[in-house]
């Protein structure tokens, strides 16, 4: 690890990390525990995981650790027993850990399962460091404009959009012409089209490039990530849909890139590794050492971009579509990919019905006419459970959705 300076009472900050026990949330310990002087954390939440989430909790000294689960809050008590930690669970206490007062919220749970507890952190929270992009493809102009009213400053995780943010000159945003975020092309970036239905789930979560949670993964595979990362750069950017587009870079060394009308093409680039974008919101606006190694663009040699083929992965056109119609369309779209995403991980359905499902969802839904834009947490909780259950009915009669 680099040595970090000491930091001086202004620059110590107090962080909370929901989602604690995932990828994102060990990447955010990893910096924690590297720069203790600075960061202290107040709350850690999970979802099931009571042993590992109490670990992680003595690790970083944290005041609170809550379990959604509420039949893990005996297993999450015993575990932290003697620490001085306290114990809560259940989705209200995740919501309220979320509603502490802290510098940094780290808001890293995945699936729209984060929306209420991201909300909650409005207001409480100084900034949010937003890693759950469902959140915004749920109900991202009840987000941003709760946030904006709040003054929370929202700083995004997703290394896509943190390049964004590194590079989008908010001065300028009137000569700027366009955004593009790259993508890896995930496993099957080179598949004959035929071939993507026998994809497996142990196929499809070999991600080339990145380590992720599973969810993540599969959609990175289908390309939906990408589809849900144009959704999340319209709501963090004041940009149109038609100025946002995605360009394939196996390499993954570029991330994200902001073209200006003066012809100046301004990129981020780094190693692909999570603690680069967390740690940047971690110090914002300043910078700080981290032990992401530095990226050697003469060992990576070539860069190579190309267009996504939007044939063989739909789940990117029916984003696209529906970040086209609105915040309803592209909270069925999420809710319907989870359950659709949910179903190929747990083998009950085939990796090319998940498109399948998802736009057989949205047309249902939107049959009597377009679908409103949720302005409330319950009017979006209500809109994802509708969608939910009309994609798995879909699933139900997966005879009729595989054809
Ligand atoms: P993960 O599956 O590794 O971890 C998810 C975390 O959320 C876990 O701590 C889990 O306990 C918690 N969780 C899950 N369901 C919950 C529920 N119902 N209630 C409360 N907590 C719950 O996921 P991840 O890869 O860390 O991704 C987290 C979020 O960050 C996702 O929205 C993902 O799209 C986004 N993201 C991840 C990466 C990455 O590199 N992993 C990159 C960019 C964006
Ligand atoms: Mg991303």
């Amino acid at each position: 690890m680099p040595t970090v300076a000491p930091a001086s009472a202004q620059d110590a900050i107090s962080i909370s990390i929901l989602g604690a026990t995932g990828s994102i949330g060990a990447s955010t310990i990893d910096l924690v525990l590297a720069d203790p002087d600075r960061i202290s954390v107040d709350s850690l939440t999970a979802s099931t995981n009571a042993e590992k989430l109490a670990h992680e909790a003595r690790r970083v000294g944290a005041r609170l650790a809550v379990i959604a689960d509420p039949d893990r809050y005996g297993e999450l008590k015993a575990a932290l027993s003697g620490s001085g930690i306290e114990a809560a669970a259940g989705r209200d206490a995740v919501v309220a850990a979320a509603g502490r007062p802290v510098d940094i919220m780290v808001s890293a749970i995945v699936g729209a399962a984060g929306l209420a507890p991201s909300l909650a952190a409005i207001g409480a929270a100084k900034a949010i460091a937003l890693a759950n992009k469902e959140t915004l493809v749920c109900a991202g102009s009840l987000f941003m404009g709760a946030a904006a009213k709040a003054g929370t400053e929202i700083l995004p995780v997703d290394s896509e959009h943190n390049a964004i943010f590194q590079v989008f000159e908010r001065e300028n945003a009137g000569e700027i012409a366009e955004v593009i975020i790259t993508a890896s092309g995930g496993p099957f970036l080179r598949m004959p089209r035929e071939a993507l239905a026998t994809v497996t789930r142990e196929m499809a979560l070999r991600h080339p490039k990145w380590v992720m949670g599973p969810k993540i993964t599969i959609d990175s595979a289908t390309l939906m990530n990408k589809g849900l990362e144009l959704i999340e750069a319209f709501h963090l950017y004041p940009v149109e849909p038609d100025q946002l587009s995605v360009l394939v870079h196996p390499q993954s060394v570029v991330h994200g890139l902001v073209r200006y009308r003066d012809g100046s093409l301004l990129a981020e680039l780094g190693e692909p590794d999570m603690r680069t974008p967390i740690g940047y919101c971690l110090s914002w606006p300043r910078r700080r050492p981290t032990s992401v190694k530095a990226l050697d663009l003469a060992a990576v040699g070539t860069l190579t971009f190309e267009r996504p083929d939007r044939d063989r992965f739909p789940c990117l056109v029916l984003a696209e579509a529906a970040l086209r119609e609105g915040d309803g369309a592209t909270c069925v779209l999420n809710a319907a990919n989870e359950v659709a995403v949910e179903a190929f991980l747990q083998g009950r359905t085939g990796f090319t019905d998940i498109p399948v499902v998802v736009e057989r969802t949205l047309s249902h839904m939107a049959a009597s006419g377009p679908l409103a834009a949720p302005a409330s947490l319950d009017a979006a909780m209500d809109l994802d459970q509708t969608a939910r259950q009309i994609a798995r009915e879909g699933l139900d009669f997966k005879g009729t959705v595989a054809s």
